[in-house]
């Protein structure tokens, strides 16, 4: 389990940045980046000359990776954000945001974004008092999301949120102090996101 944890904050390293992929190592300054903050391996240190077409795949790697998701459902949100008003990387980052899976992590639920899928898979989550199992369902403003299940599960994501107090909930969410539960107060914009990204790289990179 150990070497699995190392090699996943090896990947917050490569992307310079932490990616939240296990556990509660991100959410602490033991996590790769924080210690070494450079590429791992021999030549991570050396400053690499990539080409545009090289740091536009990155950036959206990057994305996929921070959010888990796949290059067949990555393509279906470009698509949608495309078709939508506004700036369609921007709406991009939106739409990916706006994830239940993601939500759950937001409200720190969970101590990454994995987990928080899980949460959702064992069908713990619902939104407006209805269960929703699909961690790639995307909420609206001002829907309800709460968590739901036997007394222990409970427990164990009262002791996640305490032990991510310095982590705070994102913004746009608003927290029940109570309840394991919370409401969307607003659309995600780019600012609330707690990680650089050059989404117009992606943008470019569809639109070859
Ligand atoms: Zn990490």
């Amino acid at each position: 389990m150990a070497r699995l944890t190392d090699a996943k904050c090896k990947l917050c390293r490569a992307y310079g940045e932490k990616l939240f992929l296990k556990g509660a190592k991100c959410n602490t300054d033991k996590c790769s980046v924080a210690k070494r903050p450079f590429p791992p391996g021999q030549h991570g240190k050396r400053r690499r000359k990539e080409s545009n077409y090289g740091l536009q795949l990155r950036e959206k790697q990057k994305a996929k990776r921070i959010y888990g998701v796949l290059e067949r459902q990555f393509r279906k949100y470009f698509i949608s954000a495309e078709r939508a008003k506004g700036v369609t990387g921007e709406i991009l980052l939106q739409i990916l945001e706006r994830r239940l899976d993601n939500v759950v992590f937001r409200f720190c639920f969970a101590y990454s974004r994995p987990q928080a899928r899980q949460i959702v898979l064992h069908n713990h989550v619902y939104v407006n008092n209805k269960k929703v199992n699909v961690p790639s369902y995307t909420v609206k403003e001002g829907d309800t999301i709460e968590i739901r299940g036997k007394e222990d599960m409970l427990k164990r994501i009262i002791e996640v949120r305490k032990d991510l107090k310095e982590r705070a909930v994102a913004k746009w969410l608003q927290e029940d102090k109570v309840a394991i539960k919370g409401t969307v107060k607003a659309l995600p914009k780019k600012e609330d996101l707690d990680f650089s990204i050059q989404e117009q790289l992606i943008v470019e990179l569809y639109s070859k």
